[in-house]
Formats: structure tokens, sequence, C-alpha cells
């Protein structure tokens, strides 16, 4: 039998993150100032990031050095492996070469800390004391806090009222790492009060709890803020994934026909995507490059490209992207960490340049998913990354139609022990089919 696992040594660990923004066939459109309708520029973001993260936001170059001490830590789990589905697509009885890169092997479970350790360190570097921000599912605000108690920095997590009862272990995990959480919308910035007001029921989103981020950051002495999705400098930071995915297929002489990624904000996507999509643009490579997002969330399949505000209350820039409109609340399905009205600015220009598709699906069919890859491949999925499973069984399923034999690649983006509950309600028979 081929290799089941495929794995780097740490020396061959990427040096160097892959910024795509010089190679896009469409260059973004800029973000914008809401009260000028103006270009912003690094000052304008100065007050709620550091300026290494606003330079990395704008950077033409190809290629950004990863600094020794961001590296040493991504050594406690990178490389992370990439695996070839033989039971899988046994089971599906495929034709298709299946593989998945699992980020579930960092300590906070997902692809999430590529980025929050980089953030931190950056924002360490220029004497934060504290960070500030927002968590869906409780993955980001996790990693974040994470991060933040490797470099002694205050973590603050506003998290998604609806996750904030249905993830009770990931406020745990963020109050171990030494960080504080409450649920959004909150008594304590003055956004979350005036959405409580008119909506005091409301289950939370992720456009909500950026408000009350960004205003907590805007109001407190030696704060910045954070995100963990959507903007330039979060997908490059995550690019390290595909880099190392494409140096581990090179080792069993493989190349994927297809690449596949759930997308929230875009930034695990971006990760394993990015490096692909750069063969693609400049040597003609042709890869069908799929993103994969929830019905209830159908960001790119049902949105609109336009300008539109990061969050509910309108504090941040206006980003030109794909959007389901910054008061969009989405149902509180379990793939917490999908909900979001928007999508990274560089995956909605290469989604509207036909570069990338995508497509949605809805909760059941994707816990029908989830249930078969952990009764084949043994890995229980975050139910956000059991979007990109469904979309590669059916990639894997149309093989077995063709006869073609296809090498499907996709990105496991992070493991479900904190997601049980969500399982309990599929099998109980509880679970919506938002
Ligand atoms: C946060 C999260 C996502 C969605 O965020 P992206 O920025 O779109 O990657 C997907 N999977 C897991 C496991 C997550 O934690």
């Amino acid at each position: 039998m081929d290799n089941t696992k495929i794995i780097l040594d740490e020396n061959e660990m990427p040096r160097s993150w892959y910024n795509i923004l010089p190679d896009l066939p469409t260059p973004l459109e800029p973000p914008l100032n809401p009260a000028t309708n103006e270009p912003i520029g690094p000052e304008d973001l100065s007050p709620i990031f550091p300026m290494a993260l606003i330079m990395q936001e704008m950077s033409q170059d190809r290629y950004i050095d990863i600094p020794e001490e961001i590296r040493d830590i991504y050594r406690l789990w990178r490389p992370s492996p990439l695996y070839r589905a033989h039971r899988l697509e046994a089971a599906l009885k495929t034709p298709a070469r299946i593989y998945y890169k699992y980020e579930g092997v960092s300590p906070a479970g997902s692809h999430k800390p590529n980025t929050s350790l980089a953030q931190a360190y950056y924002n360490m570097k220029e004497g934060v004391e504290r960070i500030s921000t927002e968590t869906g599912a409780g993955q980001w605000g996790s990693a974040l806090s994470m991060a933040c108690s490797f470099f002694d920095i205050e973590c603050m997590v506003y998290m998604v009222k609806s996750s904030f009862y249905q993830k009770p272990y990931r406020k745990s995990l963020i109050n171990l790492w030494g960080g504080t959480v409450i649920p959004s919308p909150s008594n304590q910035t003055r956004a979350g009060r005036s959405i409580l007001e008119k909506y005091p029921d409301t289950s939370g989103s992720l456009g909500i709890a950026i408000s009350e981020a960004v205003e907590d950051a805007a109001t407190h002495e030696n704060t910045k803020y954070s995100l963990g999705s959507v903007l330039n400098h979060v997908m490059l930071h995550q690019t390290i994934i595909g880099q190392e995915a494409m140096a581990q297929m090179a080792k069993v002489d493989d190349y994927p026909d297809m690449v596949i990624g759930c997308v929230g904000g875009g930034s695990n996507f971006a990760g394993i995507s990015f490096p692909f999509v750069q063969e693609m643009i400049k040597d003609g490579k042709e890869i069908d490059v799929v993103a994969v997002e929830p019905s209830a969330c159908p960001t790119l399949t049902g949105g609109e490209f336009r300008y539109d505000f990061g969050d509910m209350a309108q504090m941040t820039p206006l980003l030109k992207m794909y959007t389901l409109g910054h008061e969009f609340v989405p149902p509180p399905i379990h793939a917490g960490g999908l909900r979001y009205h928007g999508d990274s600015p560089i995956i909605s220009r290469l989604y509207a340049d036909g570069i990338i598709r995508a497509e949605a699906y809805h909760q059941t069919e994707i816990f029908d998913a989830a249930v078969t890859f952990a009764r084949t491949e043994g890995i229980v999925p975050a139910p956000e990354s059991a979007h990109a499973i469904k979309s590669a069984m059916k990639g894997a399923l149309k093989c077995k139609e063709t006869g073609e034999e296809k090498t499907i690649l996709f990105n496991l983006s992070g493991h479900g022990h904190f997601d049980m509950g969500s399982y309990d309600s599929y099998f109980n028979g509880t679970l919506s089919n938002d």
C-alpha cells in the first residue's frame, strides 16, 4: 500500500510565508474609510493593529520571512502531517486518491495558531500589553489565548453567545491559557449594549462580536485588536499549510487535481490553496479549487460582491468582498467558525475572477460526512472541517461514476473534540437542517 502518513522533517518546514497579492491577476480594491470613502492608509489602522502587521497587510513582497522565534514555536506541532485517506477511499469505492492535511495536531486543535502566534509575536515586539478579539466557536479565542500566554500578553475574548453556551469547554480552554472570555453581545461595550437593547434575545454573531472587540481596543490603554481571519496578513500566515502540503505530495510524486477547504472568513482555505493557486496563475496548472461554505451562511454562493463593513456596528473600514450584509445574523449552526457575513477580499477577488469556485451544504449532510470520516479515518472532525470532507467525498464519488483517477487534497482544519454536544444532537435527531 502507498504511504498513509506523509511527514516532513522540522528542517523542511517553510522559512517564509507566501503573499499572493503581487500574483493576483486583478489587483485588490483598497479598503475605504467609511467617513470619507477614501482609501485608508497605515495611520488609519495604527490605533488597532501593530505596524508590522499593517505592513504585511499591504505588502507586495511575494515571500515574507517567518521570524525564528515563531518558527521555534511552530516546531511544537509543525510540519503537520499529510494523510492519504486509504480507508475513506475504500469505503467510497472510488478510484480517486484522497489526501488531507491535518491541522488538528496544533495544541489548540486547529490551524488558527499559525496566525495567532505570529500576531501575538508582532504585538509583543511593539510593546502591546493587552489584545482584544472576538471568537465564534471558540477556536480563535483559544488559539489567541495560547499565543498570548507564550508572549505574556493579556487576552480579552468576546465570544458569540450561541457558541458560548454550545461549546462550554472552549471557554475553559481560553481561561486555562490565561485569557478572559465573555458572551457577546455583552453589556461591557456601547456596541454590545445597543444591540442588546434592539435584540435582547439575539444568538449573537461574529459581526457583533467584532464591533465589541474593536471598541474595546480603541477604548483601552495599550490594547490592540486581533482578527483571526478575513484580512490579508491572516491569509499570509496560513500559507505555511499549503507550502508544506505541496512538499509532502511531491514526496509521494503526486499533485492535486482538486484542492478543497471550508470557508468562514477564508484563512484555512487560503492556507491550503494559495501556494497551488500561484502555480495556476504562473505556470498554467489546472486545478479545481473549491471553497465550501454552509447553506445557512452562503457568502460566496449567495452574497453580493461589494463594499461592506466587517462588523455590525460599522466600526471597521469598508472592505470589497462577497457579503450577506453586515446586519446578517446566521442561524446558530454548529459550525460556529463559518458564521460570518463576509469573506476575505483576496478570496472574493479570486472567486469573482473565476479562478476558484464555491459549494454550499446543509448541516445534516455535513454531519453525515463527518461521521463517515470518523468511522473510516478515525479522526473526529470539527463541524467546520466537515464541510471540506463533504466536498471531497462528492468529488470522489463523481470519480467513481466517471472512472477518473483524480487526486483530491483537502484541508482538515481542526478536530471536533470540543464539539461533542453537536454530535450528540446529530445522533439524537435534534440537529436542524439549516
Ligand atoms: C475558525 C475555523 C474555521 C473557519 O475559519 P477560516 O478563517 O475560514 O479558516 C474552519 N475550521 C476550523 C477548525 C476553525 O477553527
